[in-house]
């Protein structure tokens, strides 16, 4: 079993010495936010992660959340974790001080949320939804609805809910048939039955605020007819016919209570103009989809230390240049070239992972701080671009990294004692819920490429064209030089899909996943470039840390020899187009 260690070293590097926060911050009005208030946030935070919420991560897996009469009890430890979690005033973290949040920007929360999935995913999804639940009330919510809920869930006193999905009705919410009847004594009351609601129903708090989609009477038929309203579990003190009538028996995220909710005639209020419920849940949406991108960097940052620590621990064989551990019988795992190739994958694509993510983060920031239309529109697009790329690729490497650290774990790591396998369980579901990556690659070739004319596309390809214009030293001359061909590849790729697009409708879909895939590893060659930059120049300046930069410097390396060219084989892919999918019969794809 592995407890978890706050990566303190690798969060300073990003936040201080990459993306240069204080300044960064101090340029979008936010000079209270100084380093010193970051690193303590860091710290705190850390150390909560470490000491509170790792402990629980194992346990909440084998104990699981019971539900008895409605009711839903969460493993031991779950309640007072989140009692101290919200007493340290960490559940109003990112929200605005006028409901009573801290107001943190969102560059200071990320490395938080990062720290809570690394340590105890399941667990963080409740104050996750949360944190959804108060952004979509802070933007679309009435004064009186802001007045009446938000001050309790930026408190942690409530948690949110999202109630999306039904038995009919998953990625197409058009189908969706909860009712919401006009009540002539005010508001509205909602009938019909949600699937798979995270945290719909637990003991953490007594209350908590449901956001639901549903259907008013004359609703137009598909999204066009969908609202959203607040649903509370209990009216006044009592109940508000919302009852939670199962949980599900899951693959992975044991501890969080997966939730079949019955509405009987519940009252709740309508968010936002009717019919457009769906453009508010966006709001949630997107927020929610950042968040799970993180819960990909957490898990992949836990399955980096539990494999590194086994790779040095676990001894077997010799190394292939004679041994390097001559008192003992056999060397460290480590030694083996094939065992590092799996630890370089893991450290690349955790640490430019979390550079993608805090960089998307950043741009947020000054989407919101930006007072310059032009700035803001730029920042926005470059946010809508990357939310699907983090959604979809960090979610993705996540199952790969979590299963290479089963790997090197070898048969201990198939075995549920050691801890890994978990993670590989609790990755799984973030490349399904929050829109499935196969539907982020639909948004990312749909609304974002499509939709925007290509605008999107160049506004990032000028970001990284900006870092490759700047200084390489001679180490990365080829790393520079493969990025330039892959951002030219991606330029073409893109100007491909657009130009097949109109002629099949199939087309869009046949390359959306594939280029999603490319944009992910391009993104985080970028990334790469300006952490190897970094690097190098600290270890020109002979700054001290070698070691630490020199990691950084042969990762760089690794991933430009050794990742970034999967991209060859999605450009393929993508070339290929919609030729290669014909639909088939059913016993044409297997026995049947
Ligand atoms: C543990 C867990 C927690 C969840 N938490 C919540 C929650 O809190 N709130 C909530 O509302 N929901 C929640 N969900 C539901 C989750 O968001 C959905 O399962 C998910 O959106 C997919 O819907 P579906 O399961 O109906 O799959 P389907 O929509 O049936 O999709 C099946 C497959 O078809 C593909 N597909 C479907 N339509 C298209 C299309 N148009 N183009 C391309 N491919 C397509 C999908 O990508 C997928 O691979 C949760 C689910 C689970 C398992």
């Amino acid at each position: 079993m592995y407890e978890y260690r706050a990566p303190r070293r690798e969060l300073s590097f990003v936040l201080h010495e990459v993306l240069e926060a204080e300044r960064a911050l101090a340029a979008l009005g936010r000079d209270d936010v100084n380093r010193e208030l970051i690193d303590s946030v860091v710290e705190e935070a850390g150390r909560y992660c470490e000491q509170v919420l790792s402990p629980l991560n194992w346990r909440g897996d084998h104990e699981g959340p019971v539900w008895q009469d409605g009711r839903v009890t969460t493993p031991a430890g779950f309640r007072e974790a989140y009692q101290q979690f919200c007493r340290d005033g960490w559940a109003g973290m990112a929200a605005v001080p006028e409901h009573g949040g801290q107001g943190l920007p969102a560059l200071v929360h990320v490395p938080v949320g990062e720290m809570l999935c690394s340590a105890a995913m399941a667990w963080r999804m409740a104050s996750g939804l949360s944190e959804g639940a108060v952004l979509a009330l802070t933007r679309h919510g009435s004064a009186a609805v802001q007045q009446r809920w938000l001050g309790a869930l930026v408190k942690g006193a409530w948690t949110g809910t999202m109630c999306l999905t039904e038995p009919q009705a998953g990625t197409d919410l058009g189908l969706l048939r909860t009712r919401a009847e006009p009540d002539p004594a005010g508001g509205y009351r909602l009938s019909g039955t949600k699937i798979f609601i995270s945290w719909g129903e637990h003991d953490l708090t007594e209350d908590i605020l449901h956001l639901v989609l549903a259907r008013l009477p004359d609703a137009a038929p598909g999204t066009r007819g969908i609202s959203l309203f607040a649903v509370p579990k209990r009216l006044d003190g009592r109940p508000n016919g919302v009852r939670c009538e199962s949980i599900e028996t899951k693959m992975g995220i044991h501890g969080s209570p997966t939730c079949v909710l019955s509405f009987d005639a519940a009252h709740g209020e309508l968010i936002g103009s009717a019919g457009g419920g769906l453009a508010c849940m966006f709001t949630m949406m997107n927020h929610a989809r950042l968040g799970v991108g993180l819960q990909g960097l957490g898990l992949s940052e836990r399955a980096l230390q539990a494999a590194s620590r086994y790779a040095f621990e676990r001894q077997q064989g010799r190394a292939a240049s004679g041994p390097s551990a001559r008192d003992r019988a056999a060397d460290p795992i480590v030694v083996h070239a094939d065992v590092r190739r799996m630890l370089m994958t893991l450290k690349a694509l955790v640490e430019g992972g979390r550079l993608l993510a805090y960089q998307t983060y950043l741009y947020d920031d000054l989407a919101g701080a930006a007072t310059d239309a032009a700035a803001r529109h730029r920042a926005e697009t470059l946010v809508a671009l990357l939310v699907p790329i983090v959604k979809g690729f960090l979610t993705e490497t996540a199952m790969e990294t979590t299963s290479l650290a089963v790997q090197v774990h070898g048969g201990s790591g198939f075995i549920r004692d050691t801890g890994v396998e978990q993670y590989l369980r609790d990755a799984k579901i973030a490349s399904i819920y929050e829109g499935t990556n196969g539907v982020q690659a639909m948004d990312l070739v749909g609304r974002k490429l499509l939709g925007t004319g290509g605008e999107s596309v160049r506004i990032l390809a000028a970001e990284i064209e900006a870092t490759l214009a700047g200084e390489a030293p001679a180490p990365l001359a080829a790393a520079v030089a493969q990025l330039r061909a892959s951002l030219h590849e991606w330029l073409e790729l893109s100007a491909l899909i657009a130009a097949r697009a109109p002629q099949d409708p199939e087309e869009a879909g046949a390359a959306a996943s594939d280029y999603l895939q490319f944009s992910g590893y391009l993104a985080l060659g970028w990334c790469w470039l300006r952490m190897a930059r970094v690097a190098a120049a600290r270890l020109a300046a002979g700054d001290g840390e070698r070691a630490f930069y020199e990691g950084k410097l042969a990762a760089a390396r690794f991933y430009f020899e050794r990742l970034l060219p999967r991209t060859l084989a999605h450009a393929a892919a993508i070339r290929a187009g919609a030729g290669s999918l014909p639909r088939l019969e059913q016993a044409q794809y297997a026995a049947s």
